[in-house]
């Protein structure tokens, strides 16, 4: 099966096409001959999955898919949440954030990652609050012949004092998850990763539905 992923995100593609695994051919959206840019003005992760998803479909008209994810510290009272791409670029004690706050941040998404961690440990460090709980999350929306359809996932950890690891993206260098107490998320193999990510059980979920309810033989 032959789906579009709403996403410009290289360590998401890459972690989509592993999970997924045989029988779909994911697509990103350049190689659909579309530009999947949309801008973010959704409260939850729920909306923001819908809006790219809704977007994609508009341009293709093909099913596809979208996720919407994110990084919530409990003791930054769920911050950075649906900000986490754009954590850096808003000001310190602003969260729930005002979009209009947020400043367009320079630099490859390799940088504007570090910007984010950085911006991540100087708020924990200045509130004394690395041991609290911590989870990604992932909503994910499949457009199935124009509908709409979501799947969910989180994974349950905490943040480290400092960086470990090259593997993933995003803050995956600072995630202590629950099932590897004693390495970060970089740490560990991409496959392992896969199978405890929110967007592991998320888009497993959403593989799990189209074998039941459209792949059947
Ligand atoms: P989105 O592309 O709007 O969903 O933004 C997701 C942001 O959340 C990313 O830019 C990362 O900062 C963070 N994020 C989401 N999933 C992960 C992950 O698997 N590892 C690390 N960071 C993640």
């Amino acid at each position: 099966m032959e789906l579009i992923f709403a996403t410009g995100n290289k360590g998401k593609l890459r972690e989509a096409e592993e999970i997924l695994g045989r029988g779909y051919r994911i697509l990103s959206p350049e190689e659909a001959g579309v530009s999947a840019e949309v801008e973010e003005t959704g409260k939850t992760f729920k909306e923001n999955s819908l809006l790219k998803a809704l977007h994609l479909y508009g341009l293709t008209g093909k099913d596809c898919f979208a996720d919407d994810s994110g990084l919530e510290v409990d003791a930054l009272g769920g911050a950075p949440g649906i900000y986490s791409a754009r954590y850096a670029a808003m000001p310190f004690k602003s969260f729930p954030a005002d979009p209009r706050d947020l400043v367009e941040l320079p630099g490859t998404p390799d940088h504007i990652f570090s910007a984010n961690i950085d911006k991540l440990l100087a708020e924990l460090e200045r509130l004394d609050a690395f041991e609290g709980k911590a989870r990604f999350r992932c909503v994910a929306t499949l457009m199935l012949g124009g509908e709409p359809h979501f799947f969910e996932g989180a994974v349950e950890g905490r943040i480290a004092r400092q960086r470990s690891g090259n593997g993933g993206f995003g803050y995956d260098p600072v995630f202590i998850p629950d099932a590897y107490p004693d390495r970060t998320i970089a740490e560990i193999p991409e496959d392992a990763k896969n199978a405890i990510s929110h967007r592991g059980v998320a888009l497993r979920r959403m593989a799990a539905w189209l074998h039941a309810n459209y792949l059947k033989p």
